[in-house]
């Protein structure tokens, strides 16, 4: 077939001759050949020009977002720098509130644990990713240390709860107004001749003058007590303190009661053996009676 041959007759206006034109089977299928392949290469070259035409749009759209991200990685930055100073600024705080209440101080070393250097990635990096990864690295540390302030600010806190509580729990008011009648430990009576050890101090006023607590505690027994001190409050402060009022006319708290320090207990009286209107007021500290006057600080 491919060795037949087409023949085209081509009659000019002369008609003088008459041309003849031989045409292969063979050349018609090579120039099908080649329209064909012209014909592919021209789709692939338009659809290639159109993918270029395409990605060059999405270069310049990815370059303005790589401009726009690199901005903010940069004002995240500066964020976290500002957040850090606060952070510092919670730090010396925290150092200052060490200091007036004496509590162990932290190393620089120990403080430092959560800070690291940007990571080493092992590849080359663009401007971008080297700001995406300083402002990660950042922002992790930062996290670190402020997870670390606050173990020791809550350190602190529980010190210091721990010590406002002991401050509550501890005597250190006058529980009543009056004249200061007797005070604590041996005195020689020069109508008897005796020495006597008296356990508390007296605080002598009207019957009726109110009595408060010297600090926040429980009380522990609210009645009448045979040993002589009459009408007695005894309050349970916790931490080994106890402190009792005795001679009351009249009780306010009860037995089992919580009470504050400053609250009214009940009110100046001479029950008991008492030669007149007068509060005996005792402090304990470990079961051991001490000089009240060691535990007032203010005037109530
Ligand atoms: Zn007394």
């Amino acid at each position: 077939m491919l060795n037949k041959k087409l023949v085209f007759m081509l009659i000019t206006d002369s008609r003088d001759k008459l041309r003849q034109f031989h045409i292969s089977y063979r050349l018609i299928f090579a120039l099908a050949i080649i329209a064909a392949f012209l014909f592919i290469a021209n789709i692939l070259l338009t659809t290639s020009f159109v993918r270029s035409q395409v990605a060059s749009l999405e270069i310049k759209k990815l370059r303005s977002e790589n401009a726009f991200l690199s901005k903010k990685f940069e004002d995240l930055r500066g964020q976290v720098s500002k957040i850090t100073g606060i952070y510092n600024e919670l730090v010396e705080k925290e150092i200052v509130i060490r200091n007036i209440f004496n509590l162990p101080e932290i190393s620089l070393d120990e403080r430092q644990l959560g800070i690291g250097g940007p990571e080493n990635m092992g590849v080359e990096i663009s401007n971008t990713m080297q700001l995406a990864n300083t402002a990660e690295t950042d922002i992790e540390s930062l996290l670190r240390l402020a997870r670390f302030e606050k173990e020791k600010y809550e350190e602190v806190f529980n010190v210091l709860s721990e010590k406002r509580a002991l401050l509550d729990h501890t005597p250190s008011i006058w529980p009543t107004r009056g004249y200061f009648s007797r005070g604590f430990g041996v005195k020689f009576d020069p109508f008897t001749g005796n020495q006597q050890f008296h356990s508390g101090v007296d605080i002598a006023n009207r019957t009726g003058t109110p009595i408060y607590a010297a600090a926040d505690g429980t009380v522990k027994f609210a009645a009448f007590d045979n040993g002589g001190l009459g009408n007695l409050v005894e309050i349970d402060h916790g931490f080994g303190y106890v402190t009792r009022y005795g001679h009351m006319s009249k009780f306010k708290a009860l037995k089992g009661q919580a009470v504050k320090r400053g609250m009214l207990i009940g009110y100046v009286g001479s029950t008991g053996y008492s030669t007149g209107p007068h509060l005996h007021y005792e402090v304990i500290k470990n079961d051991r009676q001490v000089n009240p006057m060691d535990y007032i600080v203010s005037i109530k």
